[in-house]
């Protein structure tokens, strides 16, 4: 069965490239799901024509604002401007709920108050532990990233295809264990020469692709001065509204 892949952000957090914060969306098996969501994916999804009410699973990698800070709005949306009645589960790592909540009190502030109408549900992955969300078989396990932030990479499996995502963070053994063999991995590539701690940079990448043995690897999360060599490496980039089928 074939799986199909967009791209609504492939940016990192600074808006670099004039892209949209990571947002990769996919459909397989009859779900439709993102792998992270961050603060700008409303509009991402709106200009790319995708209403957010036909998402039935968000993935999240980690808690920093351009991979999770998305979530709040899609819920203030879904509750008050288009009146969701599908279900919705959210899936991420370790206090997702409680940390979940607190950026959407920052974001809009007595927004507790307000109750779904729709079944919302929360998972928190623990790290190595195989989960059922929905259709979806998902693996997180622990990267080497800013630790407040309870950083996974993430394995999706669903309908025979396997798709990993390695959030932001440095290359590591439970990295290569979320990517191996995978459809698609995609992978964070921030950095084309300056060697940045916490994050996988192009070297990194070359050097570990062996690892990671996946069939097909898109770049994904590029900076300014990684955004610049994308021409020129011979491994697929992402751009905002790339649409792969694996
Ligand atoms: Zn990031
Ligand atoms: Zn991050």
């Amino acid at each position: 069965m074939t799986a199909t892949v967009r791209f609504v952000g492939s940016g990192d957090s600074f808006g670099s490239g004039g892209r949209f914060q990571t947002c990769i969306l996919a459909d397989a098996a009859g779900t439709r799901f993102t792998m992270d969501f961050g603060t700008s994916s409303m509009i991402a999804l709106r200009q790319q024509g995708i209403d957010p009410n036909s998402i039935d699973v968000i993935l999240l990698t980690h808690l920093h604002g351009d991979h999770c800070g998305g979530v709040p709005f899609l819920l203030m949306d879904a509750m008050l401007g288009s009146k969701r009645d599908r279900p919705l589960t959210v899936a991420g790592p370790r206090d997702l709920r409680y940390r979940m909540f607190l950026i959407a009190e920052a974001l809009f502030p007595g927004m507790h108050v307000m109750k779904p109408k729709f079944p919302l549900d929360w998972i928190e992955l623990e790290p190595g532990e195989p989960t059922q969300v929905g259709d979806i078989l998902v693996t997180a396990r622990s990267v080497k990233h800013t630790w407040q932030t309870n950083p996974t990479a993430l394995r999706a499996e669903i309908g025979g295809k396997v798709i990993c995502y390695t959030g932001d963070g440095e290359f590591g053994e439970e990295m290569a264990l979320a990517a191996k063999g995978a459809d698609l991995l995609v992978s964070e590539c921030y950095f084309y020469e300056k060697p940045v701690r916490w994050h996988l940079n192009y070297p990194d990448l070359v050097a570990h692709k062996a690892d990671f043995g996946a069939k097909r690897i898109i770049l994904t999360h590029m900076s300014r001065e990684m955004l610049a060599h994308a021409d020129e490496v011979p491994e697929e980039c992402a751009y905002d509204g790339m649409v792969v089928r694996i």
